[in-house]
């Protein structure tokens, strides 16, 4: 159906200015400052927006929903993590396809497209992770790109389980240059956390309040480091996933004042969270174990302090959604065993909002950015990222004046808690559309499963 939406203030990341939008057959068409709805089609439906904004559809450019773990899986299915984006106003998902290292990872890809594929209410792509190279997995990886995921995972850490070797490192960089993909890595220096997680255990230093202690900051910057020397000697682009720290910030900074093409990646809880969680009594620190972990207080405001000066491009969530009661668990005896991750897919966009535009720390044009245009940009998703003529029509008309709170009894996320239980929200989305069709209203999800495609996607 077609839709008109009328007297929103339209937000991008550069303009800020009143008109209406008409969107049909899943792209904006006519953006005017006063449409007659006598001008538009039959059966057009109108949506009044003011006294809203009108933001592009978010987009979340680093999550996990399948993810085999330890025996065990992730709580969300794309069912389930696609109405929860879809409701907090994210309309693409991008997430990691993780083989084991003896997987073949054309398989792997097929794997998880079939969880996504006829599932999903959101449009969605992948990041594929390369957890080994040889030569037949360097066939399978051009055929990746040839179906149109762009962009690889590495992991610097999880020594022996996902990790490359140096070898494996510059002869992925190498393929990505030759290819035009981006190589999206996760930086900490696996030996140095190996080794400390040994000396702490045998410390009898088991609780969730060592996982920070077991990888400082220092040791992530070390990672992007190296990840910033592998990217010089290849020329490749590369997309530092979910830095936490200023250390590791400036590490990259070095590496692109040295002529590497680096992009930086925060996570929600890296801004809004902080260590003090992981060290609540009675194992409730469990429930913030994520890696990198939480940082002390200085490190989330300076990334706040980064993300708001642009030199970080994208905020993410790394959403990885574990239940407390049976799976954190897992990690009594031995912190770890605690299943990485901090569910946070449905609440990334009204976080920020609320603990950066409506707390004065960013302007409305950077939330932008960061949470839609430049994973738009930086992945190549066609369509996507902006309110323009000719744009997908994914958009989030927003209500600043919402106030409400969050609660795991009323997520849509599978997670038994939530790590923001009676947070305070500042804004909410009332209407969300994915390419025209409406998939929730205030709060709830209207839409159907299955709407959600897989996005085209460009390379360099
Ligand atoms: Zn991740």
């Amino acid at each position: 159906m077609p839709l008109l939406i009328k007297n929103p203030r339209i937000i991008t990341a550069t303009d800020d200015y009143t008109a209406d939008v008409y969107c049909e057959s899943e792209t904006i068409t006519r953006i005017e400052r006063n449409i007659d709805p006598a001008s538009c089609a039959k059966g057009t439906e109108l949506i009044d927006a003011s006294g809203k904004y009108l933001f592009p559809g978010f987009i979340d450019p680093h999550v996990h929903i399948y993810l085999p773990f330890m025996g065990t899986f992730a709580k969300d299915t794309w069912e389930s993590a696609s109405r929860a984006a879809i409701v907090g106003g994210t309309t693409t998902l991008i997430e990691m396809i993780c083989p084991g290292k003896a997987d073949s990872p054309i398989e792997a890809f097929e794997t998880w497209l079939a969880k996504a594929r006829g599932v999903s209410a959101c449009d969605f792509s992948f990041h594929m992770g390369v957890t080994r190279f040889d030569p037949q997995a360097e066939r399978d990886f051009r055929e990746i790109v040839r179906r149109g995921v762009t962009s690889f995972k590495v992991f610097l850490a999880y020594k022996g389980a996902l990790g490359v070797d140096d070898r494996e490192l510059y002869h992925t960089l190498r393929l990505a240059k030759e290819l035009g993909v981006v190589v999206t890595a996760h930086c900490e220096n696996e030996t140095l956390v190996d080794e400390r997680q040994k000396e702490l255990l045998a410390a009898a230093k088991t609780g969730p309040e060592y996982h920070e202690p077991s990888r400082p900051p220092y040791v992530e910057a070390e990672g992007v480091h190296h990840l910033m020397t592998f990217a010089r000697q290849t020329g490749a682009e590369v997309y530092i996933v979910h830095t936490s720290c200023d250390a590791a910030v400036r590490e990259a900074q070095c590496g692109i004042a040295n002529g590497v093409n680096a992009h930086i990646e925060v996570v929600l809880p890296h801004l809004v969270l902080d260590k003090t969680y992981a060290e609540r009594p009675g194992f409730e620190g469990a429930k913030y174990v994520m890696s990198p972990p939480l940082r002390g207080r200085a490190d989330a405001d300076a990334m706040w302090n980064h993300l708001r000066s642009r030199t970080v491009s994208t905020v993410a969530t790394d959403h990885a959604p574990f239940d407390f009661e049976t799976q954190k668990t897992m990690g009594r005896q031995a912190f770890t065993k605690i299943p990485n991750g901090i569910p946070s897919v449905e609440d990334r966009v009204n976080l920020l909002y609320t603990h950066g535009v409506a707390a004065g720390r960013i302007d409305l044009h950077t939330f932008v950015a960061a949470a839609s245009t430049k994973a738009a940009q930086i992945f190549g998703l066609k369509g996507k990222g902006t309110v323009a003529v000719g744009a997908d029509a994914d958009l989030v008309v927003y209500d600043p004046n919402y106030r409400g709170t969050i609660s795991a009894k009323t997520h849509l996320m599978q997670t038994d808690y939530s790590a923001f239980e009676g947070w305070e929200l500042k804004g909410r989305p009332s209407v969300v559309t994915v390419r025209g069709q409406i998939m929730a209203r205030d709060g709830k999800f209207v839409g159907k499963l299955g709407h959600g495609r897989l996005v085209p996607r460009t390379t360099r």
